[in-house]
């Protein structure tokens, strides 16, 4: 039986079906749990209020697909993902992250390793 991250196939399919999403089209974006959330919570919102980039650090850290998040953030973006506010070159940007306590740190690097 082939299995993916731990679940058959077939477990995954039916899963993915109750949420009304299409297994031969899925992507990890549909699983966000930001998809409703307005856009500046990750960009200018984000850089100029430090309680909504706190709270957006909290939606980010209870996300199923934070992992796959951080690693497209990585990879390049810029703004936040995956819980870390990166800086477009593959850093995370120290002065956008600034407010993150170091239980915070730990949580992001916890959930993406
Ligand atoms: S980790 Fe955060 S930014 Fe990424 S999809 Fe989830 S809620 Fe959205």
């Amino acid at each position: 039986m082939e299995m993916v991250c731990g679940w058959s196939l077939r477990r995954m399919s039916s899963l993915l079906d109750e949420l009304g999403l299409d297994p031969e089209d899925f992507e990890w974006q549909d699983l966000a749990l930001c998809s409703n959330m307005p856009t500046s919570f990750f960009y200018d919102g984000y850089e100029s209020d430090q309680e909504t980039a706190k709270a957006t650090d909290q939606v980010c850290l209870r996300c199923p697909v934070q992992k796959q998040c951080f690693f497209t953030g990585a990879s390049g973006e810029h703004g936040v993902w995956g819980g870390v506010y990166w800086n477009g070159s593959g850093k995370p940007d120290k002065n956008r992250n600034a407010h993150k306590t170091e239980e915070v740190w730990n949580e992001v690097q916890r959930k993406v390793t």
